[in-house]
């Protein structure tokens, strides 16, 4: 069997996995998952090589930490073979950059995950906060965490790309290790890649999410509180039924396109069966030994070339 890539995060020493485990599904985010179906997902992802799983207090109220950490400890893989990393800021009461809430929120999380420590704590969809707030307040807070050994690395999530240059050029060096981009770097919108270069001369790790562009790259479509545009929605739409009728699967296609790019550390993706972990491991490995599928990629790439980079809106205008 051959084995799952690991790629270097930025600086941080850490190996991940090129496909992460994204926990949201385990929230019930895009529909019910019953906790036998969690623990047998996630005891398949060690088993293929995933060592990286991601979650927030944010998905599902809570429930996605909870359910991650039931699974973890069901599993009982030793601690230092696996990396997790958990956010702050963003609850489903709604938003905290305060240095307060995200010193609380640090321990409200590992009482969930059973954990004594996350890998990485990242600050979740700062553009819905005040970005000075997070460098002058919530980034030296996560410092002081850092020393106290809550956390070993720090990162910055949201969807508008300016978010990380504008955080990174305020911020002192080596102060954010890691930043996790969504949806923009996937067949429909690469817009990621231009950033690519800046990241690496900071130094910064990067994981991409998302690369089923939350369920648009899908045979099944989005759920109903996908914020796409209905163009956009149906443009992919129009892409996966291309695919089948090829006899081909979109998702793959999606994952193998997001994962040939070796500057992203990490594809994560949301996962809530063993069937989803092991097409999405198959997609990574057998990348790695027959290379992309050009032919499809190319037809899908013109079904999606109307919508090219479409995004939509995210967080609150910065003043
Ligand atoms: P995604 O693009 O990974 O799509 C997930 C959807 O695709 C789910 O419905 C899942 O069940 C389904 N799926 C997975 N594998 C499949 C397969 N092989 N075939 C068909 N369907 C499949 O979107 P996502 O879950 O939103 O993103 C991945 C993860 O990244 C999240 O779980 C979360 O951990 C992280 N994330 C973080 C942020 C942020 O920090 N702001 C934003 C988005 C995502």
């Amino acid at each position: 069997m051959t084995k799952l890539e690991l790629r270097d995060l930025g600086t941080t020493g850490l190996m991940l996995s090129c496909v992460g485990f994204g926990a949201s599904p385990l929230g019930n985010v895009f529909g019910l998952v019953s906790e036998d179906d969690a623990i047998a997902s996630v005891r398949e992802a060690f088993r293929l090589g995933i060592n990286f799983f991601d979650t927030s207090p944010y998905y599902g109220g809570t429930l996605s930490e909870k359910v991650l950490g039931k699974c973890l400890k069901a599993v009982g893989m030793p601690r230092n073979e696996y990396i997790v990393s958990t956010k702050c800021g963003r609850y489903a009461e709604g938003f905290d950059f305060s240095a307060e809430r995200i010193t609380r929120s640090i321990d409200e999380s590992l009482a969930r995950l059973q954990l004594d420590y996350v890998d990485i704590l990242q600050c979740h969809d700062i553009e819905f906060g005040s970005l000075d707030q997070v460098v002058n307040e919530t980034i030296p807070a996560l410092q002081k965490l850092k020393e106290a050994g809550k956390i070993r690395f720090i990162g910055i999530t949201g969807l508008p790309l300016e978010i990380f240059t504008y955080v990174l050029d305020r911020v002192p060096p080596g102060s954010v290790d890691v930043i996790l981009s969504y949806c923009h770097y996937s067949i429909n919108d690469t817009t990621l890649e231009d950033l690519l270069p800046y990241l690496k001369s900071k130094g910064v790790g990067v994981i991409s999410a998302s690369p089923l562009a939350m369920g648009l790259l899908t045979e099944r479509g989005p759920p109903e509180w996908h914020p796409a545009s209905p163009e956009l929605k149906s443009a992919c739409q129009a892409a996966a039924a291309h695919c089948k009728e090829k006899g081909k699967n979109i998702s793959k296609l999606a994952m193998q396109f997001s994962l040939s790019n070796k500057d992203i550390s990490s594809v994560l993706v949301g996962m809530n069966s063993i069937k989803q972990v092991e097409e999405n491991v198959a997609a990574a490995t057998e990348l790695a030994i027959f290379g992309k599928d050009e032919e499809t990629l190319s037809e899908v790439e013109a079904i999606l070339n109307p919508v090219k980079n479409q995004t939509w809106p995210s967080g609150i205008q910065q003043s």
